[in-house]
């Protein structure tokens, strides 16, 4: 007999559970407590903008296996453009650029020739890179997991144009957080998996919405295989008896049953899910911290192409980070780790964030602001500092029919879709192989 899963949550993990386990013949049932699917990837129609936008921008890399074998089984794969080689344009607030691009060589040695042709860094700092870099990919570092990265920095010699250059906005980008807020752990398995081995280095970009490439598609899937997906369906309560969970109610009290349970909530919904009896038994979420990140979408009078020939480009020593091209004539500007930022009127935010782009890439003096629309994500993701390490849930639980999925479970990746992915392909793993 068809074997079935309920799902609780339908982000990312939810869905990508709800997907590898359909593929593999399970009959699911998928609930999401908001009105649409997508968690904290979704795309809207915005009426200021007067397109189509997401909530905000996302970047992929070659090194997200989990997340492509997703995409390929619900047809979506070719809404990506993969770099061909890892190639970054940095502008500096004195409107200076710089190209990081690393040839394609085997690993380390891409690495290696990008940093040497990086001419934001002088000598010094590239030598302290490179030596850190050797010692990451030796293992030779001890007590990782109880330091921050801006101790290993200070430890390893990193300079402070090294930091402020190369560093400080890769780490703000991959984990959302400052290097004081950032396991050295994680950072240095994140380098090990991005950088030191052949998964490849160069990032991913998305060709069209989020919704059009990771939700509708996957919905669409999944009903196809006869399984089921219901928004505006929160998940109230789970029952238990010894060690099997036993049923789940919704929010109009139903009560439901199957074979086995996925709860792919994010962390700050995860204790109201469980109810407080067995989320002492199976949780150590207690201590995650959310970390925001804010999204300026811009629109502009008339093209900017003439001014901004790049897709994206990094920004140095201003608040905002990224800038990337989503259409002829608009831009999304996003600032992550934002805590202070994320405090501010949205017009201020507009205010800094059109400053900041003037006098880094000229000839946006002269373009005419259409429309604007700032999204902040108070709970973007979660601080992956020293202490996250050991706040992070395994996906199996004492309960044998019962399993976790989320950026947020013990996946050893920083809160990203791939880190979503990853966790749910080792739950449907489990299932499939009980
Ligand atoms: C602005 C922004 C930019 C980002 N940029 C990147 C990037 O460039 N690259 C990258 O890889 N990652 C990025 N991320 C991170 C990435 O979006 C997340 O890691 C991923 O979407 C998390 O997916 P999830 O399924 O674990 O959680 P969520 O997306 O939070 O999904 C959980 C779902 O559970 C639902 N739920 C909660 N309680 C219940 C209940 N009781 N019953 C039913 N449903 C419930 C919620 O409504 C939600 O839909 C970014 C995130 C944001 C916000």
């Amino acid at each position: 007999m068809q074997k079935e899963v309920s799902i609780i949550g339908g982000g990312i993990a939810g869905l990508s559970a709800a997907v590898f386990l359909a593929d593999k013949g399970y009959k699911i049932r998928l609930f999401e407590a908001s009105p649409k699917f997508g968690g904290r990837t979704y795309s809207f129609f915005d009426k200021t903008i007067e397109a189509e936008i997401d909530n905000g921008q996302h970047i992929l890399a070659s090194w997200y296996k989990n997340t492509f074998d997703y995409l390929r089984i619900i047809g979506s794969l070719d809404k990506l453009t993969f770099q061909k080689k890892l190639r970054v344009k940095f502008i500096d607030n004195e409107a200076n650029e710089y190209l990081f691009e690393c040839p394609n060589l085997p690993p380390p040695f891409h690495l290696l020739a990008g940093i040497i042709k990086y001419k934001a860094l002088r000598y010094q700092d590239k030598k302290a890179l490179i030596r850190l870099v050797n010692l990451l990919k030796k293992g030779k570092l001890r007590g990782l997991e109880s330091m921050n990265t801006d101790r290993l920095f200070s430890e390893s010699g990193q300079t402070e144009r090294l930091i402020k250059n190369f560093w400080e906005p890769f780490i703000i980008a991959v984990f959302n957080a400052k290097p004081k807020d950032t396991s050295a752990k994680m950072f240095a398995d994140v380098i090990k998996t991005g950088f030191l081995e052949k998964g490849g280095s160069e990032l991913v970009l998305p060709n069209d919405t989020l919704s059009n490439i990771l939700i509708s598609p996957a919905i669409e899937y999944l009903r196809g295989k006869g399984s089921e997906a219901f928004s505006n369906s929160r998940i109230t309560k789970i029952n238990f008896e010894d060690n099997r969970i036993t049923s789940i109610i919704t929010e109009d009290n139903k009560e439901l049953k199957s074979d086995f349970y996925i709860s792919a909530v994010p962390f700050f919904e995860f204790k109201d899910v469980l109810g407080e009896s067995i989320y002492n038994k199976v949780s150590k979420a207690g201590n995650l911290k959310p970390s925001p990140i804010v999204n300026i979408h811009l629109r502009f009078e008339e093209d900017i192409d003439d001014v901004f020939t790049e897709r994206f480009a990094g920004l140095l020593g201003t608040n905002v980070q990224w800038v990337f091209k989503s259409a002829k004539d608009r831009l999304t500007l996003v600032i992550s780790s934002a805590g202070e930022i994320a405090e501010m009127d949205k017009e201020v935010i507009v205010e800094t964030a059109l400053r900041e782009l003037k006098m880094c890439i000229k000839g946006f003096e002269n373009k005419k602001l259409r429309a604007s629309r700032v999204i902040k994500e108070m709970r973007a993701t979660f601080v992956p500092d020293q202490e996250s390490l050991s706040s992070r849930p395994d996906n199996i639980t004492i309960f044998e029919n019962f399993f976790i999925a989320g950026d947020w479970t013990n996946t050893g990746l920083p809160a990203t879709i791939e880190g979503a992915v990853k966790s749910s392909k080792y739950c449907s793993d489990l299932i499939f192989n009980l």
